[in-house]
């Protein structure tokens, strides 16, 4: 199978799919056209994998994520940036869930990790060790992401639950609480996204 764009003549909806795939014969959209191929699409090797070494050590304390859609969204991200290791906490998700692989696409593979119950004990670990700790967290004490200098050689960004948010008493001991400048009606993002962003931000 070959992957094409398909196109309507009557309405010129366009879309990708498979060359035997079964949308094809009538269109979609207006129900009317019958749907041509217009394009072939090459398989392209991407550019962007080389050449860009990440400019510190960045790894994520993954505190009672709730949802696996979310856990291997960050996997995706976290294989992406060059985050070093992903720190599974409480009821976190690892990829040992059968429905890990089919949201991580292999990244789950590529990323080192490990499980920890207790994400409070962790962290203490992890600053003993010298690891600065950024919180993702919004309130008073955050601080706008994008405008935060990162002066640490290791930094542990660590994320919290979808609904309740970052353990207090892992804020408590945080050096710092950074957020995303949120600029329309929501307070927050999701927390995938969130640390996709950061992800990136921080390890440059
Ligand atoms: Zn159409």
């Amino acid at each position: 199978m070959t992957q094409v764009i398909w196109q309507c003549p009557a309405c010129r909806f366009r879309f990708p799919g498979g060359d035997d795939d079964a949308r094809a014969y009538i269109c979609p959209s207006c129900k009317i056209g019958k749907t041509i191929i217009v394009r072939e699409l090459t398989p392209q090797t991407n550019p962007t994998n080389i050449n860009y070494p990440a400019k510190r050590n960045v790894i994520a304390v993954l505190d009672n994520i709730r949802s696996v859609q979310n856990v291997g969204g960050i996997f995706r991200s976290a294989d992406g940036a060059g985050i070093t290791h992903l720190h599974l906490c409480g009821i976190t998700a690892t990829p040992k869930h059968p429905k890990m692989a089919k949201v991580a696409l292999g990244s789950e593979q590529s990323v080192a990790w490990s499980y920890h119950p207790n994400a409070l004990d962790l962290v203490r670990e992890l600053k003993a060790e010298g690891s600065a700790i950024w919180a993702l967290e919004g309130g008073e004490r955050a601080q706008n992401l994008t405008q935060s200098v990162c002066d640490a050689e290791t930094i542990a960004l660590v994320v919290g639950n979808e609904v309740t948010g970052v353990d207090l008493d892992i804020l408590e001991i945080a050096e710092r609480v950074v957020a995303l400048p949120m600029r329309g009606v929501k307070e927050s993002l999701n927390v995938a996204t969130a640390f996709s962003i950061a992800a990136y931000y921080l390890s440059g």
